[in-house]
């Protein structure tokens, strides 16, 4: 059991609480709050540090993630969507084969444990970061993705999916969970999606999806036009969309379901998400890289934040990202935005996964970072400090170990 202190405690509890001059007792779970004295007196045998003028709160929580693309720089096309997917299909194997040959997907691991982040969702193709994810001190969701749109090799692309969940399964354990992702509306054939879907209900599973990515995304599901028509035809001579937007929606109704980035989904879009108890993940600088629109989170009751993959980012640092949203919402008011991003990166990513995680708060998952900040900061400049200055955390517990 320990007890840590720190000018300020985070709680990210609902009313966003700030604890001044706080301390957390744990063990793999949250025991109690309060003040250090207190807290000492009532559990003397529990081993205790002061951190002193530094922040206390939940670790952050990325819910999508690429990690096999690690190796991109900028070997990849960002400014639109369809020329950048041309690009990733151009330069897969390349990307990957110099992934594991510099075993990257470790080192992103561990820049990711640095900057403070404790979970992460990570979208997995083709299974290469499964044994590095397993073996990490991170908490991974282990999402393997399925995609195939021609019905000709639906069987093959399910069967090739089916060994890599099983294979993941194997390495299942309390901070590696096996899931499952549904690549997109416009890459994931119906059948294949209500096939995996019986699995993600069977197994009570948590699934993610990318949908509405972007303008080429919107172009092809309504009016079968646009860059993805061309890029269709390489493929099969007359491309059709496979599903509307909204069908797509009610196929996963009654499961947990994220949607990633959404940010050219309609209002009744979100709206049947919304309706369906399903959480968002905005993703602004891969939104921008990649020429979408700003995801409108001002109409959103909740959404989490995520960094996606390096394949359309500069960094899986949620602190780059938060510092990217604030830039991108410059209309929105900064003490609050600055808020709802926190949030965004530890309760409403803990609730999205289904976990006990993202929150202090009794019975909680024990995942704590330590972030120094100046004395002389005064509280309502705590949120905003934290975002503008954080590049790596002081301490990190995962599990109520310390890291
Ligand atoms: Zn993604």
């Amino acid at each position: 059991m320990k007890i840590i202190a720190a000018k300020w405690i985070l709680l990210m509890d609902e009313a966003f609480g700030i604890v001044e001059d706080g301390a957390i007792c744990f063990d793999e779970r949250i025991i109690a709050v309060d003040g250090a004295d207190q807290l000492k007196s009532r559990y003397p045998q529990a081993e205790f540090e002061d951190f002193g003028d530094a922040v206390i709160m939940p670790g952050l929580i990325n819910a999508h993630t690429h990690l096999e693309f690690s190796a991109n720089r900028s070997q990849l096309r960002l400014g639109s969507f369809v020329g950048w997917l041309e690009s990733v299909i151009e330069k897969r194997e390349g990307l990957l084969a110099q992934c594991e040959a510099k075993q990257c997907i470790d080192r992103a691991l561990d820049t990711i444990l640095e900057s403070g982040t404790t979970t992460i969702g990570a979208i997995s193709s083709f299974g290469l970061d499964m044994e590095s994810c397993a073996k990490s001190p991170i908490n991974v969701i282990y999402f393997n993705e399925i995609l195939g749109s021609n019905p000709a090799v639906v069987d093959t692309m399910y069967g090739e999916f089916l060994e890599r969940y099983e294979q993941s399964r194997a390495f299942a354990s309390k901070s590696f969970l096996p899931a499952i992702s549904v690549h997109a509306p416009y890459s994931t054939h119906p059948i294949l999606i209500r096939k995996v879907l019986e699995t993600v209900k069977a197994e009570n599973l948590v699934v993610s999806t990318h949908f509405m990515e972007s303008k080429d995304e919107r172009a092809w599901l309504d009016r079968g036009e646009g860059k993805f028509a061309e890029f269709f035809k390489a493929f099969v001579p007359d491309p059709k969309p496979l599903i509307k937007p909204l069908e797509y929606i009610g196929l996963f109704k009654g499961v947990s379901t994220i949607y990633t980035h959404c940010a050219e989904a309609n209002e009744a879009e979100i709206k049947a998400i919304l309706a369906q108890d399903q959480a968002i993940t905005h993703c602004p600088r891969s939104n921008r890289y990649l020429g979408s629109s700003r995801l409108a989170i001002e109409k959103l009751p909740a959404f989490h934040l995520a960094t996606d993959g390096l394949s359309s980012n500069d960094s899986l640092s949620l602190w780059d990202e938060m510092r990217g949203a604030l830039m991108m919402h410059s209309d929105l008011d900064l003490a609050e935005l600055a808020k709802r991003l926190l949030l965004g990166s530890t309760r409403e990513a803990g609730r999205a996964l289904g976990l006990q995680k993202g929150v202090i708060k009794e019975g909680y998952e024990s995942d704590l970072i330590v972030v120094p900040i100046p004395a002389e900061t005064e509280e309502s400049m705590v949120a905003i400090s934290l975002i503008l200055h954080t590049q790596k955390v002081e301490g990190v517990y995962v599990g109520g170990e310390r890291i």
